[in-house]
């Protein structure tokens, strides 16, 4: 299949990241050549075990993490699913979770599922967000008790990109003995992370978010941490996580982590530019258009912009068009055109949350690329106002 990545203008990276070519080179071996299995007793295998280890290493230095407190899973969800099902067993007379109202359907739903997964009544408390998508720490410093097993609070949103004080909301957690897990899918790679002094338990990682191929996770455990495996089965990650480890993929993420590692200044300074350039140059044209999200407290990556008035599918598939990937907020992944779960918990008025668009770059987004955006969009929202039986000249 031809699949011209070339000729797109991806803004898309908070669904899925290009795979850094140095991070394909990295695997092919593994892919090739050298195909032992990590867990043999032979130098063929032994010496893949090895490389595996190299990756783990540098996978906990991104995050400042010890090595032997990485776990690979095969993804983001299962990394979720691992520690807060972890969190629950450890206490199974504690029966209430505390998470978020915008949590990523990984969390969500498992949340949402969780009497019929351990066979037990749960109590899960859902906090408030702000029409800026923050959290009030208040209300969560209150939601804690007793009965408390697990907390679950992603790092960033991966539709707002807005940031949570998760440090200081784990060591609150802390002080009362209850578990920690964020979900920080959207945040490892694009913002400084160091768990060395913090109170986090558990954080979930996922290699397609940045620029490692899709099916490879990462679940951290802080040493000490109780853990109870989700994955049953051999000894691999020291009987942890049971299945032969994705060896080439375990490789990439390695690869991907170093390179996050170097680029990360580029991606809160360059990136940022590029964000912020295309924010103001939407904004500044399109009347009718306002943020979603915190202006300051946000990844460098992503801008979560409503077009009153419009239907964001509508403004994706002319997007589509013109080769501008990105994504609405207004998706009917369920079948339903209802806006995100994520928007409606900010109170963003249906009219303003049906027509937003998520664009979310990364180090391969260039200024022309904003420039052609920028020019462009504002004609196709005002081709799309022009039909819309919602939009007159007076809502300008
Ligand atoms: N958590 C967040 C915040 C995400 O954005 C995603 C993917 O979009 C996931 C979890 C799921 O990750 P994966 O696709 O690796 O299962």
């Amino acid at each position: 299949m031809e699949c011209g990545s070339d000729k797109v203008i991806y803004m898309d990276n908070n669904a899925t990241t290009r795979v850094a070519p140095e991070v394909v080179d990295a695997m092919m071996p593994f892919l090739t050549d050298c195909y032992g299995n990590p867990s043999s007793m032979h130098t063929f295998g032994g010496q893949v075990g090895r490389v595996v280890d190299e990756a783990r290493k540098s996978i906990a230095a991104l995050i400042g993490a010890e090595p032997d407190e990485i776990i690979f899973t095969s993804c983001g969800t299962e990394s979720d699913s691992t520690a807060i099902l972890s969190g629950l067993q450890t206490f199974p007379e504690k029966r209430h979770v505390v998470t978020t109202r915008v949590e990523h359907p990984a969390v969500k739903n498992l949340c949402e599922n969780l009497d019929n997964l351990t066979g037990h009544k749960h109590k899960v408390t859902r906090l408030h967000v702000e029409s800026d998508g923050t959290l009030d720490i208040e209300e969560y410093r209150e939601s804690l008790s007793e009965d408390t097993a697990i907390v679950s609070v992603m790092w960033a949103n991966n539709e707002t990109g807005v940031i949570f004080p998760v440090e200081e909301m784990a060591a609150m957690a802390k002080e009362q003995g209850i578990i920690f897990h964020t979900d920080a899918v959207q945040a490892v790679g694009k913002i400084p992370i160091n768990l060395k002094d913090s109170a986090i338990d558990f954080l979930s990682i996922s290699g397609h978010k940045l620029h490692a191929p899709k099916g490879i996770g990462v679940l951290y455990v802080r040493k000490g941490t109780p853990f109870i495996p989700f994955m049953h089965g051999g000894h691999q990650e020291h009987g942890r996580r049971g299945g032969t480890e994705n060896v080439a993929s375990i490789v990439g993420l390695g690869r991907a982590c170093q390179l996050a590692s170097e680029k990360m200044e580029e991606e809160n300074s360059r990136v940022r530019y590029l964000r912020d350039k295309l924010e103001a140059g939407l904004m500044g044209q399109i009347p009718r258009s306002m943020l979603n999200g915190h202006k300051k407290d946000r990844l460098p990556n992503t801008a979560n912009i409503s077009f009153e008035f419009v239907e964001g599918e509508a403004i994706l598939l002319h997007m589509n068009q013109l080769n501008i990937c990105a994504s609405s907020g207004s998706a009917c992944t369920s079948g339903s055109l209802e806006p995100s779960h994520v928007l409606r918990a900010m109170g963003v008025p249906f009219t303003a949350a049906h027509g937003s668009i998520r664009f979310s770059l990364s180090i391969y987004n260039t200024e022309d690329e904003v420039d052609f955006v920028v020019d462009n969009m504002p004609k196709v929202i005002a081709n799309l106002r022009a039909m819309s039986p919602f939009w007159n000249e007076d809502n300008n």
